[in-house]
C-alpha cells in the first residue's frame, strides 16, 4: 500500500467555518491514523472572491485548532506550490496531455449560441447540457480556426461508450453516476485559465492524493473529476463525502443560524480542544457513546467506517457544555493564561502581573473554571479583583443591598473582619458566626457582602474572594457600601 496522502483544500473566499473545519479535522485525523501526509492546498483561483486575509485567517484557525499540516503554505513540501494560482504551469501541461491523447476538444460556440441552444432544449424538455456541436469538428477544421485566432474553450470529451461511472464512496458506499446526464464540461476557459473541476483534478493527480475527503456538496463534481483523472491516465483516489452539518431547523448550517466561523467561536469563549472534540464527534463516533475525546484518542481511533451517512445537527448548548468540561479539567497553569488574556483585553491585568503574582492567579483559577462554560464569563466573574472600586450593579443593589437587614449584615461583617489575620480559616470563622448572631438566614447575610465586594450577585465563593481581594480592599468596599 502506498502512503496515505490527503488534502484539505479550502477556497479563501471567506473565513474557515465549522463545516470546513470538520472536513479539515477528518482529513487530519485520517492522515495521522495512517501515518500519512496531511496537506493544505489553497484553492484561490477565483480572483474576485479570494483574499490573502482569508487565507491568513484559515491558517490561523487551523493552527488554533491544533491541525498541523505536513505540506502546504508556510511549510512547503515536495509537491508544491500549494496555492492554485501558482500552479498554472501544471494545468497547462495537463491540458496539453489531454489534447495529445484526444480527451479534450476545442469548442468555438459563443456564449450567445450556447444560451440559444439551452433555451431551445428547455422548450422541448430535452438534454440541457452542451449539445457537443464542436466535438464533431474535424481536427483540421479545429486547427484552422485555432490558428486563425478564433476564441475557444476546451471541453472534456465524456466517454460516449460508457453508461455510467461508479465510485466506491467510503461513506456512502457504491455510488453510480449516469454519464448521460453529464456535460462535456469546460476544462479551460477562453483566456486559458483552468476551471475549478479541472484544476482540482490536476492537483489531486499531481500531488498523488490517495483519498479525497470533502463535503457532500461536492458529490456532483466527483464524476467530472474522476473522468478527468482517468483521462490523465492516473489512478483514481478514493472518495469520502461527508454529510452536511445542519442547524437546529434541519437546514444547512449558515450565517442565519448565528456564528459559523471558527474564530467567532473562539471569540465567544470556546477553547480549541472543545471545538475540535465537538466537531470530531459531529458525524463520526468512537463507540456510539463517548462524548469527550482528546486529539490523541481521535487520531489513534479515527476510521472512515464510523462516519455517519446522515447530516449532523449542530447543537450550541452541547458545544458549550463540552467547553465547560474542558475548562473545569484545566490545571491552574493551563487556565491562568485564559484569565490573563481576557483581563488584558479589558486593560485589567497583563502578563507582567501574572508573572509577579503567579501563585495568586493559580489560587484563583479553580474558583473560576469550575463555575463557567465560556471564557467570556471570566471578566464578569473576577473583574472585581482587579479594580480599585467596584461599580455596584443597579439590579443587584435593588434586589440585595436595599433589602431589610442588608446594612446590618455588612456592618457586622465589617466589625468581625476588622482585627483578624487574613487567611481563609480566620475569615471563615469570623463570618460563619454572623447568621446566628443576627438571627438571619445565611443567604441574607452573605449575599449583601458579595454585592458589596464584587458589585454583582455572581462571583467565586465569598470567603475565597475576600482572601484574594485582600484585607484592605475588602474593608474599604464594605465601608463604601455602608
Ligand atoms: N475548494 C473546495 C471548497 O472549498 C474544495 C473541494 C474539495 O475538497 O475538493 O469547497
Amino acid at each position: 500500500m502506498s502512503q496515505v496522502r490527503v488534502r484539505f483544500a479550502p477556497s479563501p473566499t471567506g473565513e474557515l467555518h465549522l463545516g470546513g473545519a470538520r472536513t479539515a479535522i477528518y482529513n487530519w485525523a485520517f492522515a495521522r491514523n495512517n501515518d500519512g501526509v496531511f496537506m493544505l492546498r489553497i484553492e484561490d483561483t477565483d480572483p474576485e472572491r479570494s483574499t490573502p486575509e482569508n487565507t491568513a485567517q484559515i491558517l490561523r484557525s487551523m493552527r488554533w485548532l491544533g491541525l498541523d499540516w505536513d505540506e502546504g503554505p508556510e511549510i512547503g513540501g515536495a509537491f508544491g506550490p500549494y496555492f492554485q494560482t501558482e500552479r498554472f504551469d501544471n494545468y497547462v501541461a495537463a491540458l496539453e496531455k489531454l489534447k495529445d491523447n484526444g480527451s479534450v476538444y476545442p469548442c468555438f460556440c459563443t456564449p450567445d449560441e450556447l444560451t440559444a441552444k439551452r433555451e431551445a432544449a428547455r422548450k422541448t424538455g430535452g438534454y440541457s447540457g452542451y449539445d457537443r456541436t464542436c466535438r464533431t469538428l474535424s481536427l483540421e477544421d479545429a486547427r484552422r480556426r485555432i490558428d486563425a485566432g478564433e476564441p475557444h474553450v476546451w471541453r472534456l470529451a465524456i466517454p460516449l461508450d460508457q453508461e455510467d461511472i461508479t465510485i466506491n464512496d467510503l461513506v456512502h458506499g457504491e455510488t453510480v453516476f449516469p454519464l448521460t446526464a453529464l456535460d462535456d464540461y469546460i476544462v479551460a476557459r477562453t483566456d486559458g485559465t483552468p476551471t475549478y473541476n479541472f484544476a482540482a483534478s490536476v492537483d489531486d493527480t499531481d500531488m498523488q492524493i490517495t483519498h479525497v475527503i470533502r463535503g457532500d456538496d461536492h458529490m456532483s463534481n466527483t464524476p467530472k473529476q474522476a473522468l478527468t483523472i482517468q483521462a490523465l491516465g492516473a489512478p483514481l483516489p478514493q472518495y469520502a463525502h461527508l454529510p452536511m452539518i445542519w442547524g437546529p431547523d434541519g437546514k444547512k448550517l449558515s450565517k442565519r443560524h448565528g456564528a459559523t466561523s471558527v474564530e467567532a467561536y473562539r471569540d465567544e469563549g470556546i477553547v480549541p480542544e472543545a471545538l475540535l472534540n465537538y466537531l470530531a464527534l459531529l458525524g463520526w463516533s468512537l463507540d456510539g457513546e463517548t462524548t469527550v475525546i482528546d486529539a490523541d484518542t481521535l487520531t489513534e481511533n479515527f476510521s472512515m467506517d464510523r462516519i455517519s451517512k446522515n447530516p449532523a445537527i449542530f447543537d450550541t448548548a452541547k458545544l458549550e457544555w463540552l467547553n465547560g468540561v474542558y475548562l473545569r479539567d484545566m490545571e491552574p497553569a493551563e487556565f491562568a493564561p485564559y484569565m490573563v488574556e481576557a483581563l488584558a483585553k479589558e486593560g485589567l491585568s497583563d502578563v507582567g502581573d501574572y508573572e509577579q503574582r503567579t501563585e495568586w492567579f493559580h489560587e484563583l483559577a479553580p474558583l473560576v473554571n469550575e463555575r463557567i462554560k465560556l471564557t467570556t464569563e471570566i471578566v464578569p466573574m473576577i473583574g472585581f479583583l482587579f479594580v480599585d472600586e467596584v461599580q455596584i450593579d443597579e439590579s443587584a443593589r435593588a434586589k440585595v443591598l436595599d433589602k431589610e437587614g442588608a446594612r446590618e449584615a455588612v456592618a457586622a461583617a465589617r466589625e468581625a473582619l476588622a482585627d483578624i489575620e487574613w487567611d481563609l480559616p480566620s475569615i471563615e470563622s469570623a463570618l460563619q458566626a454572623l447568621p446566628a448572631q443576627l438571627d438571619a438566614k445565611p443567604r441574607l447575610v452573605f449575599q449583601p457582602l458579595r454585592v458589596a465586594l464584587t458589585g454583582t450577585t455572581i462571583s467565586p465563593p465569598l470567603f475565597e474572594s475576600m482572601l484574594l481581594l485582600g484585607k484592605e480592599k475588602t474593608l474599604k468596599r464594605l465601608d463604601a457600601t455602608l
